[in-house]
């Protein structure tokens, strides 16, 4: 008597189950029903492209060996794939897919439609209930383009990212990687893009998801079954922001399952963003095919912000949350924490903290005092900008002045004591000293110094003046 196809599958089923583990049994397996038996060919329901893409990638020689012990040498198998009707093909549909046995190319074809089942797309952040899939990016507002502050040290990526928010999937920044080490701004400008993105095209379906979170779904949606409703999701969107990919180091089942949703996107024109704390080059950890594809697109790096872009951050932090700082003690603040954007930030809460507690005003002492177990390197080398500001803020000449070749009596003081203290407190050769005070020479510098130590010599007044000039270096 001839088998049914249920039949005939759930005796291949028995060995299947025997031969992998119970948790991929059920992932993968129990979720897929059989559909006819032809002959020799048996056509078998799965619930999504993507799990017809896992099979032929995990599992065809164990499903060929089976259909044949089943049906025989000339047995086969087919692909029968339901399509959500939210997806982007329009009307329901199922493609037959005739597997050749070696996990070659889908060849799909369309088909008059036997069996299709729609299914809403589930969103493993959870909005139950919805009949639209309306999707929460998961942005945060507050990081925009408008306060994401360009400087040398950001302006690739941030203008890639500018590009890529008013083109999604439309240029050819994808993926756009961002990479750079801790509190440089990775998340900020990612987000930045997804909500300028939301801004300019409210319809686009945008997830943001940290690449931790991202893992955690997954796992979760191997313990609940709903693996299928996991990938649709993610494969549903237009533009998927992925935070710190460094993360996926180890975890390869993640990067397997996030290989096929990138690929599904690029495919399709979707936009993919991606932070990650090193170039893809030496991220380590990460299977081999999915670093090639993360090096696709653009991979711009984010450095270090200089001073000048360190002191418009902090104003436009202080501009936003509507505080004022004098300007000395932003300076020192922006000189002194100078390898990462979030410890600045911090420093200045901390001080903002300290002086509602203290109800003291911030002004330079109380910030030295306090940033004290913020700056590590406490014997920071001094440098002559900060010899010239000091001394020409101690005797109240203005700064250009020093520079000038003005002889006035109270400048060429402040000049000489500053040339006498670069010498004596930094590494400068006596001709850098020169050049740096208005492009003298260096025996003006020997000249300098020499009046100084001989005044200090002679001059109670004069001596007094230095060594509070030198106090204040110090304490720097
Ligand atoms: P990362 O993700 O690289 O560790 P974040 O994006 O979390 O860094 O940035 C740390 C903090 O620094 C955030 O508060 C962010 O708003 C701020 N920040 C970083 N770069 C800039 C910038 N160019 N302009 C303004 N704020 C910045
Ligand atoms: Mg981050």
């Amino acid at each position: 008597m001839e088998k049914t196809c249920t039949e005939v599958w759930n005796s291949c089923l028995q060995i299947i189950k025997d031969n992998i583990p119970n948790q991929s049994f059920k992932t993968w397996f129990e979720p897929i029903s059989a559909l006819k038996l032809e002959g020799k060919v048996l056509t078998i329901q799965v619930p999504s492209l993507f799990f017809y893409e896992w099979l032929e990638e995990h599992y065809v020689g164990l499903l060929r060996k089976t259909v044949k012990k089943q049906l025989g040498d000339e047995g086969r198998l087919e692909y029968n794939i339901v399509v959500d009707k939210s997806s982007n093909t329009g009307s329901p549909y199922t493609t037959n897919m005739p597997s050749n046995g070696n996990g070659a190319e889908a060849k799909s074809q369309s088909m008059p439609i036997p069996v299709a089942i729609n299914k809403d797309i589930k969103n493993p952040f959870i909005i139950p209930g919805l009949k639209k899939l309306n999707v929460d990016p998961q942005l945060n507002p507050n990081y925009t383009f408008d306060n994401y502050i360009e400087g040398d040290c950001n302006r690739l990526a941030r203008s890639a990212g500018y590009a890529v928010a008013a083109k999604p999937g439309g240029t050819s920044f994808n993926p756009l990687m961002i990479y750079g080490g801790v509190g440089l701004g990775k998340t900020h400008l990612a987000q930045a893009i997804g909500n300028e993105i939301k801004r300019n095209l409210p319809d686009k379906l945008v997830i943001y998801v940290s690449c931790e979170k991202f893992c955690q779904q997954f796992v979760d949606s191997l313990k609940n079954n709903t693996i299928n409703d996991f990938v649709n999701f993610y494969q549903a969107m237009d533009v998927i922001i992925m935070d710190d990919v460094h993360n996926f180091a180890g975890k390869e089942k993640t990067q397997d399952i996030f290989f096929h949703i990138f690929n599904h996107l690029h495919q399709s024109g979707k936009q993919i963003i991606l932070t990650s704390d090193k170039a893809p080059k030496d991220l380590a950890g990460l299977e081999e095919r999915l670093l090639s594809r993360f090096k696709w697109g653009l991979s711009a790096d984010l450095q270090v912000p200089d001073l000048e872009t360190r002191v418009a951050i902090l104003k436009k932090k202080m501009y936003a949350d509507g505080i004022e700082l004098p300007g000395e003690v932003v300076e020192y603040v922006a000189h002194n924490i100078d390898n990462n954007v979030r410890e600045l930030e911090g420093a200045m809460v901390s001080l903002l903290a300290q002086s509602t507690l203290n109800k003291k005003d911030i002004d330079l002492a109380l910030a030295k005092q306090m940033l004290k177990n913020f700056i590590k390197n406490t014997s920071k080398e001094i440098s002559m900008e900060y010899i010239q500001k000091l001394v020409c803020e101690y005797f109240e000449v203005p700064v250009e002045m020093v520079k000038s070749q003005t002889r006035k009596r109270e400048i060429v003081q402040a000049r000489q004591i500053s040339m006498y203290l670069s010498k004596s407190h930094t590494k400068s050769s006596l001709k850098t000293i020169g050049a740096f005070f208005g492009g003298r020479d260096h025996s003006t510098v020997i000249y300098a110094c020499q009046t100084v130590e001989d005044l200090i010599e002679t001059d109670k007044k004069f001596k007094a003046y230095v060594n509070d000039i030198q106090k204040k270096l110090k304490m720097s």
